[in-house]
């Protein structure tokens, strides 16, 4: 079965009414997902509720050696959340919920199980281990809810601040600089899961309920709110989300350009914005995803201070630095109203 047969056409079977002999397909000790957290987050408090590890757990009770070994939050299989959904008496789309998979048609039109996806955090994996800065996580939430887990929003690269707490997101470990990696506490320690804190780093063992969370500005933490509230399905700027993020993403790769057709542009917006020119460092690591939190967070403001009054703001930038309208229009991804714009008050095409 695919993600599609599930959602559409089991729906409204799926543990609409628990029956007698359904207590006998749930967990023994059956956790539901909280509403916006994580696959992997899930299925480490599912392995733990049944006090074993999460190797364990994914090994007996979803007989899959493999889970931990890939970006599970990417790959998991229709037919193991459907699984795991009985499982949990939950409905299929609870469970499908806690996927990037879910962000399909709103952030990308199809989440690349094989490689990379716009907008979200490559983990870099190794055997278990992941080298990569790519799961964010916001301490002041670990202190203050009672339940620790991880939210589906924190792989996103477009996450830098927790819109709750008003604070900036962490990417690693303050004090032995590691990426946060939680199912990794479950390796060692034979027989033992009680050292394992999902609040803690896996390497060095700091709790980062301990750190002093960095404090954002209105700005930034407003940018950060309409961008969770675009992530929901709203509209801003007059732009449906899907369209939204396809252009934001083209104003981001020009303003991290090191083409020199996009000086200009880039320039002319570092000027408005009274901010001191810096060109892009280029290269490969240059890629939005693989940028550190801060980078990410400078080029999410900038691009969407370029789209507020939309798209006055845009053309008016693009004609006073002289910007080609070619420079946008050679992204295959381009939306029809971001071409219309484009054609229509940038350059002037001959027929
Ligand atoms: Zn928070
Ligand atoms: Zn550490």
């Amino acid at each position: 079965m695919n993600f599609h047969s599930f959602l559409h056409h089991r729906e409204g079977t799926i543990q609409k009414w628990l029956k007698p002999e359904d207590f006998f397909n749930l967990f023994p000790c059956f956790v539901r997902p909280i509403k916006d957290e994580l696959t992997s987050s899930w299925l480490y408090r599912l392995a733990h509720a049944h006090h074993l590890k999460v190797f364990t757990f994914c090994r007996i009770a979803l007989n899959n050696k493999t889970v931990w070994n890939r970006d599970i939050d990417k790959c998991i299989t229709a037919d193991l959340l459907y699984y795991l959904s009985i499982r949990n008496n939950i409905t299929f789309s609870e469970a499908f919920n806690t996927t990037l998979k879910s962000y399909e048609g709103i952030l990308f039109n199809t989440l690349n199980i094989n490689g990379g996806t716009n907008w979200i955090s490559p983990l870099g994996i190794y055997h278990r281990t992941r080298t990569r800065n790519s799961l964010m996580c916001c301490p002041s939430c670990f202190k203050e809810c009672s339940i620790i887990y991880y939210k589906k929003a924190w792989r996103l690269s477009l996450s830098t601040i927790c819109p709750k707490c008003k604070v900036s997101l962490i990417d690693h470990c303050p004090i032995c600089k590691q990426p946060i990696i939680f199912h990794r506490h479950d390796i060692g320690n034979k027989n033992k899961i009680e050292n394992s804190n999902m609040a803690s780093c896996c390497n060095c063992s700091f709790d980062f309920r301990n750190i002093i969370p960095e404090n954002v500005n209105d700005r930034d933490h407003q940018n950060q709110v309409i961008l969770n509230e675009l992530l929901k399905g709203k509209s801003h700027f007059n732009l449906k989300a899907p369209t939204f993020f396809k252009i934001l993403r083209i104003i981001i790769r020009v303003l991290n350009s090191r083409s020199k057709f996009a000086y200009p542009f880039q320039k002319e917006v570092f000027k408005q914005m009274n901010i001191r020119y810096r060109p892009s460092l280029g290269g490969y690591e240059n890629q939005f995803e693989f940028l550190n939190i801060l980078r990410r967070r400078e080029l999410l403001n900038m691009s969407m201070w370029v789209m507020n009054h939309w798209p006055n703001r845009f053309i008016n930038i693009n004609n006073t630095s002289k910007t080609g309208g070619f420079i946008w229009l050679n992204d295959k991804n381009i939306p029809i109203e971001f071409e219309k714009v484009i054609r229509e008050n940038i350059v002037k095409l001959s027929s």
